[in-house]
């Protein structure tokens, strides 16, 4: 009796650490999500995206970047539904390096949300694939944040995930200290895929900055057989 009720207690204190029935921002008791109607309301939408690679533009348009004009990137486009500045960004490092899996969930809920509003209107992909990392890095981690994104995305849109047949098969250095021209290099041959990919695919990760990670995977799966690479992201830097 005693050993039941203080699992019980246990698993009533992991709930409340993953979500503890207040707005994650703001504390706010009044809420049944995890975010309050008015911090969501107040999240940094990316309301002008380039149509390609969803970089943050001025205004409304249907044209492409400077940038995807000079250089069209090899994947169809990229969703990331808010911008990559406070409080997305603290969410995302609170997630991704201080494993509060809470702000995790919180995010991918509002990612498939977005999701699925935009693919109301459009031909959904047929694999959702998380951006895979290396096994040494996935181990010290303790999980891989792009999978915990992509889960609830696949079960809200009803599209299989698939996390075996993508890989990482060469750990690289930390993106972020690097330059663009050497994150290209950087990645080169880091990832295969296994079998044949079909047309239409989705790739999540939690933050586009660059592309590069992006582009060289929509390179080895459009060497496997894809037509349509679409990158799904939280937040676009
Ligand atoms: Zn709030
Ligand atoms: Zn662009």
């Amino acid at each position: 009796m005693l050993f039941t009720s203080r699992r019980a207690d246990q698993r009533t204190s992991l709930l409340q650490r993953l979500w503890p029935g207040r707005c994650l921002l703001c504390g706010d008791p009044a809420t049944a999500q995890r975010i309050c109607r008015s911090c969501r309301d107040d999240l940094p939408r990316n309301h002008c995206p380039c149509p390609l690679c969803a970089r943050p533009l001025p205004a409304p348009t249907t044209t492409a970047c400077a940038d995807c004009q000079r250089r069209p990137p090899p994947f169809a486009r990229v969703r990331a539904p808010w911008i990559y500045t406070l409080p997305i960004d603290h969410l995302l490092h609170r997630f991704k390096y201080h494993g509060q899996l809470g702000y995790g969930y919180l995010l991918a809920e509002l990612l498939a949300e977005y999701l699925a509003g935009e693919l109301a209107n459009s031909s959904a992909p047929g694999l959702i694939l998380p951006v895979p990392l290396h096994p040494a890095r996935q181990r010290w981690r303790g999980f891989n944040q792009a999978l915990e994104l992509a889960r609830p995305c696949a079960g809200r849109l009803g599209i299989p995930l698939e996390t075996r047949r993508l890989h990482r098969v060469r750990a690289t250095p930390e993106q972020v200290q690097l330059k663009a021209s050497a994150r290209r290099r950087n990645l080169r041959g880091a990832f295969s895929f296994a079998g044949h990919c079909p047309a239409h695919v989705a790739i999540v990760d939690d933050v586009f900055t660059t592309g590069s990670t992006a582009a060289e995977i929509a390179r080895v799966l459009h060497r496997a057989g894809a037509r349509h690479v679409e990158v799904w992201c939280v937040a676009r830097a």
